[in-house]
């Protein structure tokens, strides 16, 4: 519980939103996308400016509590929220600014994907990003931030130019190659374990319409899809981001209705170009692969690409995430991935397989707190449904799925794809060598650890 004296002179230096759990839109503003996670923090700071952020770095700390710092809110363990604790909800920091001439793109830190598509689509440009266009964009950069023009430009950290942070003690400093390089070093994929970041500068790049959608084919052919993927994919042109996927035909319209429920491998992906160019960059896969159930790849905008897949996945579902970093794709591994794709308690689970070559690889693994630049692809295991009551089922599928296959992945994973249930190994695992860098850069900008409700980096003893 906090102090109410304490809260009143907080609310004094506070221009935003208070809101605590008798107040009236307490249970809205505390739901989190992952309808698992259910978190009863103990006051919520929706900011409106960065003055409001220093003010709840400042009241957080000195009140004792546990603080979380919610961008988007769709982290799969909630790692946006905690209980009891102070959120320093951002979502309302929402400002974009294209720089056309300096293809550049100024971004806070409440923004989805979608908000700065929208912006920089104006324009004839995009940052890249994930998947899903709902996606918070402040929580996605800060892990890394893989998506389909990943292959052309690389993470959305390889993007970033600068961030402005306000930090434990409350100052407000920018990161860049030239200012605090030892933070922007580890902003670049150490998550929120700095400081809380008010805004972004990203690099865009010229992308409009693209030849892109969804290939699926029955599990039958599921083998041969994987394998002619993993012999292909790195010698195909960067500006095709094309991911491997096992899953289930959603039983809706637009999907033939014979082929709904059926379980599935599916290519999906954006060539960023002229439809004839993507048609002939995805010409050696379907030369490879048997007739498909159906083929959608189109030409359409960007925009439209990014936001296909946002119906299928509402807020408030049941999502249980685990994740490795992959190297090699032996046949022993894709058997043991359809066996476990055919065992899916939901329509909605899934399994991706998300490429890091290409642009990826051609940054140092030291060059920027994201480690494992020579991994081949991202995995994904998503255990989805609707259905409260299958959350049991959810995490034991995700959990056997995921022990089938880690023996033939790497150690560490994706950040952003792991639950809270993983141990320090598995972080440290997934810093590799820049680990102990990025424990030295905690303890000199958040010695106390005041900022630890994220895949928690420990300040170096
Ligand atoms: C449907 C779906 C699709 C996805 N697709 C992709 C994809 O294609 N590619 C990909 O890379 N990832 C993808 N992700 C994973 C995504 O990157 C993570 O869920 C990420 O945490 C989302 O960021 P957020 O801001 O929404 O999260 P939040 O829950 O708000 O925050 C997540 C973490 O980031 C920290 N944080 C957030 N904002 C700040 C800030 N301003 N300053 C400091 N720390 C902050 C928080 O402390 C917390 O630890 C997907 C997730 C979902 C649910």
């Amino acid at each position: 519980m906090f102090d109410p004296k304490q809260v009143a002179a907080f609310a004094q230096t506070f221009r935003g939103e208070l809101i605590g759990p008798s107040d009236a839109g307490y249970e809205d503003a505390r739901k989190l996308y992952n309808g698992m996670i259910d978190k009863r923090p103990g006051l919520i700071a929706r900011c409106v400016d960065v003055a409001d952020v220093i003010a709840a770095v400042h009241f957080g700390r000195d009140s004792g509590h546990l603080v979380a710092i919610r961008g988007g809110g769709h982290n799969g363990p909630g790692l946006g929220s905690c209980d009891d604790g102070l959120v320093i909800d951002l979502s309302r920091l929402k400002g974009v600014r294209v720089d056309p001439v300096a293809r550049t793109v100024r971004v806070e830190p409440g923004c989805t994907q979608g908000d700065v598509e929208h912006a920089a689509a104006a324009f004839g440009l995009a940052v890249p990003a994930g998947i899903v266009s709902t996606t918070g964009v402040a929580g996605l950069t800060l892990g890394g931030g893989t998506g389909y023009l990943t292959r052309a430009y690389g993470l959305t950290i390889d993007n970033l130019i600068e961030a402005d942070v306000v930090l434990a003690d409350g100052r407000f400093v920018t990161a860049s190659e030239k200012e605090n390089s030892d933070l922007f070093w580890a902003l670049r994929g150490g998550g929120g374990n700095f400081g809380v970041v008010t805004s972004f500068l990203f690099r865009a790049h010229p992308v409009a319409s693209v030849y892109a959608g969804p290939i699926f084919w029955d599990l039958k052919d599921a083998k041969k899809v994987m394998q002619t993927y993993r012999d292909l994919i790195a010698n195909a042109s960067p500006e095709l981001g094309l991911f491997v996927g096992l899953k289930t035909v959603p039983p809706t319209d637009p999907f033939p209705r014979e082929h709904w429920g059926k379980k599935a491998a599916a290519l999906i992906g954006a060539y960023n170009g002229s439809a004839d160019n993507g048609i002939a960059a995805m010409k050696p896969f379907r030369d490879a692969l048997p007739a498909p159930l159906f083929d959608w790849m189109s030409e359409m905008p960007f925009t439209s690409m990014q936001s296909l897949f946002d119906p299928f996945f509402p807020k408030g579902l049941q999502w249980y995430w685990k994740g490795d970093y992959v190297k090699e794709l032996p046949d022993g591994a894709i058997d043991a991935h359809i066996a476990s794709i055919a065992k899916a308690p939901s329509n909605l689970c899934l399994m991706h397989l998300y490429p890091i070559d290409a642009a990826v690889h051609r940054v140092g693994a030291a060059d920027t707190a994201w480690a494992t630049r020579d991994a081949r692809w991202s995995m994904v295991i998503a255990a989805v449904d609707s259905d409260p009551k299958n959350a049991g089922e959810l995490k034991k599928w995700g959990r056997a799925y995921w022990q089938a296959v880690h023996p033939f992945n790497l150690g560490g994973a994706y950040v952003n794809f792991m639950m809270d249930d993983e141990n320090e190994g598995r972080i440290q695992a997934s810093y590799g060598a820049n680990y102990p860098r990025l424990a030295e850069i905690k303890r000199k900008y958040d010695p106390s650890n005041l900022f630890r409700v994220n895949q928690n980096i420990a300040p170096a003893a």
